[in-house]
Parts: C-alpha cells; structure tokens; sequence
C-alpha cells in the first residue's frame, strides 16, 4: 500500500511537467519589466530533460520554478543540442529559472520576468571522469555544494572547459532566437581560472561577466540574465 502510494506520489512529480507543457498557451511569451522587478506572461517550462542535461529538482518542475520566456527556452534547448556533438560526454543540469507569471522569486533577487536562468557547473569525479553534480534536496538542491577556490568538492571538481563551451553555445543560441546575454555571475576565483584556457579566455571576452563580488558566492552554479534584442 505504501508502496503503492509512494509510485503514485512519484508519477505525479514526474509527469507534472510535461503535462503543464502539453497544457501551455502557444502565444509568445512576453517579459514585462526587468529581472529584478517585473513579471512574465505565456511563460513556457523547460523540459525536464534531454539527451545531456536534466533539472535540478521534481519539486522545482512540480512547482514550475523552472520557467522562462519562450525564446529563452529554445536558445537554453539549443545549446544543450548543439553540445551532443561538440560535447558528447557533457552531462549538464540547468537550475532555477522563474515562475510562470513572473514576480517575485524568493530567495533570488531576480529570476522575475523570464529572462534568468542559474545552471550548475558542470562536474567531473575523481577520477576525472564526466558525471553529473547531485541536486539532492538535502544537498539544497544542488546550491548546498561549496566549491573551493579551485572549483573542487567532495571527490567532484568543476570542469571549467566543459563550463566555457556551453557559455559560447548559449551565446550563439541566444543570438539565433533574438536574445542577447546581458550578464554572467560567477564567483570571481572562477573567473581566473575560465582566464588561463584559450576557450575561457573568449568567454571573458564575449560576454559581459558581473565584476567583483556577487551577493552569494556562485561557486556551484552561473546566474545567467538574457535580454530582448
Ligand atoms: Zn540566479
């Protein structure tokens, strides 16, 4: 019997998702204000999961926390399908995105109008092989990890070459679907090493990563925000 229900209970979290996809208005979503004070309408969910990336949490899709404006959807979908072939071992995990209408997104400061999505830094074991960063609930979801200054944790270490090439497959997605990346928050530490390989170094160049120090460290994930072109 408990049994039973736990498989219930579990269906329910699975499907959730891709049923509030299937339900969703196929009008283009509009993002209204910014990501710090503003809200979304026709926000699309992105999918749970794909050949090389998956959420972070079925209670986050279960809750919709993982929402964003439709183009922002497509360029994330994107770059995850355009990893398979430069990247095939690439085993990525997107995080907290936004509501379905916007609005205030605790405990981020912003996330607000579909515009923002966090990604977990992509992680290999000791030894060295791919694999993918636990986003347990007892791990907070994934942003309990604290990553030392040189991106390592628990037998994990953050593969920052795998990092840069995703950042410059979701720069050239966004700019295919009419978006542009308006800024990358990392932890400062991280950003000097992404510095020292040839791929990290375009990276810095391209995109507008924030300077100084982030209100929260970002040592397991990148907060990434897009803007309309
Ligand atoms: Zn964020």
């Amino acid at each position: 019997m408990l049994l039973a229900a736990t498989t219930c209970v579990a269906l329910g979290y699975m499907l959730a998702n891709p049923i509030a996809i299937a339900l969703e208005s196929r009008a283009p979503s509009v993002s209204v204000g910014s990501v710090s004070h503003g809200s979304l309408r026709h926000g699309k969910r992105l999918p749970s999961r794909g050949v090389n990336f998956g959420a972070y949490s079925l209670l986050g899709l279960f809750l919709g926390r993982n929402t964003v404006n439709g183009r922002v959807r497509d360029a994330v979908v994107d770059a995850y399908a355009e990893l398979r072939d430069s990247l095939p071992m690439g085993r990525f995990v997107y995080g907290e995105c936004g509501w379905p209408h916007g609005g205030r997104f605790r405990p981020h400061r912003t996330h607000q109008n579909g515009l923002s999505v966090d990604f977990f830094l992509p992680v290999r074991d000791e030894r060295n092989a791919v694999t993918t960063l636990p986003t347990w609930p007892w791990r907070g979801f994934g942003y309990g990890w604290e990553f030392d200054s040189t991106g390592r944790a628990g037998g994990l270490h953050v593969d920052f070459a795998a990092a840069a090439q995703h950042l410059a497959a979701l720069d050239r997605a966004a700019r295919r679907h009419g978006l542009a990346i308006q800024l990358v928050i990392i932890a400062p530490e991280y950003r000097r090493i992404l510095a020292r390989s040839p791929r990290g170094r375009d990276v810095l160049a391209l995109l507008p990563f924030m300077q100084g120090k982030p209100w929260i460290r970002h040592d397991e994930h990148y907060h990434v925000d897009f803007v309309e072109r």
